[in-house]
């Protein structure tokens, strides 16, 4: 939930209090060349290899679904020009994982030739760049990270460059679809008062607070759905508290449509537990925060015993069902109270059937809020600026390295954050 989004749930200003929305948009499928000469017009990272040439490293996946490679400083590719006639646009889906002020500039040229740059958010986009007459069966393309934003970085070399998903050669005019569609469905959580990390005005403040998303977006939203690549049924509140949430689930196309939501797990009870299983939602997102039900009752005030009943009759009824989906990730917000927990938190995935353990790290203080911002809470002092991790990665690296190995030797998947890197 609101500490622990996915890679894509960067933060944007973008919605109103009541329902957040926000849509990628990227080409209609269906203009992929083929690979009988080696190249293709569109190359989606970590499918194919047509055509790659120096400057990308191997390919990685978000939770094992979007497939990207990181590109380094500079990194090249050659496409088959299939001589359309019409207008063409080289199209990139690029995305870094920083939440930097200032977002790296790349540069594209086609042919030694600067055709234009473009900034590269923190959160996948869709960068359009018109493509000059090019002669030739072959358009060499190279991308080019400018060195500044590189310089204020350190650390593993991919931290300095930016993940791109998808190249390729596209009409400006081709109608598109949604690739990510992320929608927060409610401002309404069920852990009352909110846990100890949550800033309480991102539940709403006024006539606006704990409202779920407004019927009429839902009914503007719903027709989209069935065309998105991915929807996201994030943001802050508890998606299953939302009346309307069967209805957005149901109105997805299971087969070409990629469901994730976040969840606090406290309604994942067993009717709703069959129904996202029934409804092939592919990932689902449990924000536990802790590995121990002592530190959970001092974050997020509840019984931790209850939820992990909860995730635990989720897998039961996925293995009874025969089905993979959704597949389970356990997140924690990583903070002074809990870090000594990290592996214990990688072990308690495996116990309970999640396949993932995701770890992130409390979001920067909101400025509205006092220095000294602090929560009370049965006998539990919350400092929010003394439980923030130091700044500093190799710090993280220390908390995180053991969790990574036992996850390693465990067989969960290990994630972190973008936030994390930063
Ligand atoms: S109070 Fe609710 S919305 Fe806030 S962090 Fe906890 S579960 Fe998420």
């Amino acid at each position: 939930m609101l500490q622990s989004p996915l890679a894509l749930t960067a933060n944007t200003a973008a919605g109103t209090l009541t329902g957040m929305l926000k849509i990628l948009n990227r080409k209609a499928p269906g203009t992929s060349g083929g690979v009988a000469d080696g190249l293709l017009t569109y190359l989606r990272m970590g499918k194919e290899e047509a055509g790659l040439g120096e400057g990308w490293h191997e390919p990685e996946r978000h939770d094992g679904t979007w497939g990207y490679r990181w590109m380094k400083g500079h990194a090249r590719l050659r496409l088959r020009n299939d001589g359309w006639e019409q207008q063409r646009a080289l199209h990139v889906l690029a995305g870094h994982p920083f939440a930097a002020e200032r977002w790296p500039v790349l540069q594209v040229f086609i042919n030694g030739e600067l055709i234009g740059l473009k900034g590269v958010r923190p959160h996948y986009m869709g960068l359009s760049f018109p493509l000059p007459p090019t002669p030739g069966p072959v358009i060499d393309v190279l991308l080019l990270l400018d060195k500044t934003f590189a310089s204020q970085l350190t650390g593993d070399p991919r931290e300095l460059g930016a993940q791109i998903r998808e190249v390729g050669i596209l009409s400006p005019l081709s109608p598109s679809h949604p690739v990510l569609l992320e929608v927060e469905t409610t401002k309404l959580c069920n852990i009352v008062p909110p846990c100890v990390h949550c800033f309480p005005k991102v539940l709403g403040e006024g006539p606006e607070a704990g409202q779920h998303i407004r019927s009429e977006i839902v009914d503007k939203v719903l027709p989209l759905f069935k065309a998105a690549d991915t929807v996201s049924l994030h943001g802050v509140g508890e998606p299953l508290t939302n009346p309307r949430i069967r209805e957005l689930v149901e109105a997805i196309d299971h087969d070409d449509t990629y469901l994730s939501l976040c969840s606090n797990g406290i309604l994942l009870n067993e009717r709703n537990a069959r129904f996202l299983v029934e409804q092939r939602v592919k990932q689902i997102n449990i924000s536990l925060d802790a590995a121990t039900p002592e530190t959970y009752k001092k974050i997020r005030r509840g019984d931790l015993t209850k939820i992990l009943a909860n995730i635990k009759r989720l897998a039961r009824i996925k293995e009874e069902l025969g089905s993979r989906e959704p597949t389970i990730t356990i997140s924690m917000v990583l903070m002074r109270e809990n870090a000594s927990e990290a592996v214990r938190f990688v072990e308690l995935a495996k116990e309970i059937g999640a396949q993932t353990a995701r770890f992130s790290r409390l979001n920067p203080i909101d400025p509205s809020y006092p220095d000294d911002y602090t929560v009370e809470h049965s006998g539990f002092s919350f400092h929010y600026k003394e439980q923030m991790l130091p700044d500093n990665k190799q710090h993280y690296d220390i908390c995180l390295s053991a969790a990574r190995q036992r996850a390693a030797e465990l067989g969960v998947f290990f994630s972190l954050s973008y936030q994390e890197l930063t």
